[in-house]
């Protein structure tokens, strides 16, 4: 017999969430949860060592902590591949507004959308954007994410760039989830530049970024949000060759609101991701399906605007596209925590079954922030990010919604919420 430090075993469904040839699960492929019934998985020292039938790993291993998940579904943890989650103060206000029938470009053109944020978030320290922000990350840990990406992006000059990655650097050391540092200083023009962008972009290029990547060398991508009223195409790529040139993977916000082009130059440039993708022209979706650039697909964005818009799922899947999900989790248009909620809206409005959504919240969207071969699914040596879910099984989870469906949340191995 050998010795683990932990055995999870009955679950009713336990998901694997098999890479296919080592990678993401492509196109149509998408969906294949690789299902053990009456499943098991052992950990020790983090990581996942054996995964099989509750009998076949009983006789092969003991533990010292047993759970019991009978009756539940076993996966792996959430990765959360798209987030704005270090921000300080918040925009209830500004929902209100939107209620009343105010859309998105009119709030931004009167001063409020992301420059409130801005605003509020320059006059905080570290320590307070790292208290206003923790939270978040406790609840998306309580509802199963194990591994998050989050941006800069509401500082907008250097110091205030650079004193968000800090935040995200402290979060990330004293929290259990894994946090992934992108460096998105191209999020907005700043009003202290409008109407003169090009003047930012350089500012980004010339000093934001080199100072980004000699501070935080742990930064492993770069952002740029181009579409209408942010930047344009041509200021993108000014952002992302410098990007790539100081050594940044990158990552793009294309195609939310306005066709730029974004989707494209993600693929030119070799892109790690390219996020949002609502209204993404049929020669991209081609361009993409043949990348390796992941599509992320942020359906609580269009459901939180109240819009009917949303990511051509089946399009990208027949282009054989790398499909994944990610929250978005924003103060202005989706302050939302919850991966189980984001399933249930993509099967909803982008008409994926529930299968392919979990495959797209785990090993697909921990290719989208470059984890691919260490998060996302439970393979033996992979990190033992797991997940018991009170749901008879997967079905339940985009069937249901507006509930927490996590029992227990395991993290490297530490049972980290118990519920
Ligand atoms: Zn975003």
């Amino acid at each position: 017999m050998k010795k683990a430090d932990l055995v999870i075993h009955s679950a009713a469904q336990l998901c694997r969430v098999p890479p296919h040839d080592g990678g993401p699960q492509r196109g149509c492929q998408l969906g294949d949860l690789g299902v053990i019934e009456d499943g098991a998985v052992a950990c020790e020292a983090g990581r996942v060592v054996a995964v099989g039938s509750t009998e076949a790993l009983r006789q092969a291993w003991w533990a010292s902590t047993e759970l019991d998940a009978s009756g539940c579904v076993v996966c792996p943890g959430f990765v959360d591949p798209h987030t704005h989650a270090v921000w300080a103060g918040e925009r209830a206000d500004e929902f209100v507004q939107r209620v009343r029938g105010a859309t998105y470009q009119e709030i931004m053109a009167s001063g409020g959308g992301i420059m409130s944020t801005v605003r509020a978030t320059r006059s905080a320290s570290v320590a307070q954007l790292v208290d206003a922000s923790r939270p978040r990350l406790d609840r998306m840990l309580t509802h199963g994410t194990t591994t998050v990406e989050v941006k800069s992006g509401y500082g907008l000059s250097v110091d205030d760039e650079l004193k968000i990655l800090d935040a995200v650097h402290c979060l990330d050391v004293s929290h259990p989830a894994t946090l992934v540092p992108t460096f998105l200083g191209a999020h907005a023009v700043p009003e202290e530049y409008e109407g003169r962008a090009e003047s930012y972009v350089d500012l980004v290029v010339e000093e934001m970024l080199p100072a980004a990547a000699e501070r935080f060398p742990e930064v492993s991508f770069c952002d740029v949000f181009c579409d209408q009223g942010a930047f344009t195409l041509e200021q993108s790529r000014r952002v992302l060759e410098r990007a790539k040139a100081l050594g940044f993977g990158l990552k793009i916000h294309a195609d939310e609101f306005e066709p730029l082009g974004g989707t494209g130059l993600a693929v030119e440039l070799g892109a790690m991701s390219a996020d949002h993708l609502v209204c993404t022209p049929d020669q991209e979706i081609e361009l993409l399906g043949q990348s390796d650039t992941v599509a992320v697909s942020l359906p609580a964005t269009p459901f939180g605007l109240a819009h009917h818009q949303y990511t051509p799922a089946q399009a990208i899947l027949e282009a054989g596209g790398i499909l994944a999900l990610a929250s978005d989790c924003n103060p202005g248009t989706a302050w939302n925590e919850s991966m189980a909620f984001i399933v249930a809206l993509a099967c909803r409005y982008m008409h994926i079954t529930p299968a392919q959504a979990l495959v797209a919240a785990t090993l697909n969207a921990a290719h989208a922030v470059g984890l691919g071969d260490r998060v996302g699914s439970l393979e033996q040596g992979r990190d033992a990010d797991i997940l018991i879910l009170d749901l008879p099984d997967v079905r339940h989870l985009g069937y249901r919604f507006g509930s927490n469906p996590v029992k227990h949340v395991i993290k490297t191995g530490e049972v980290v919420v118990s519920r």
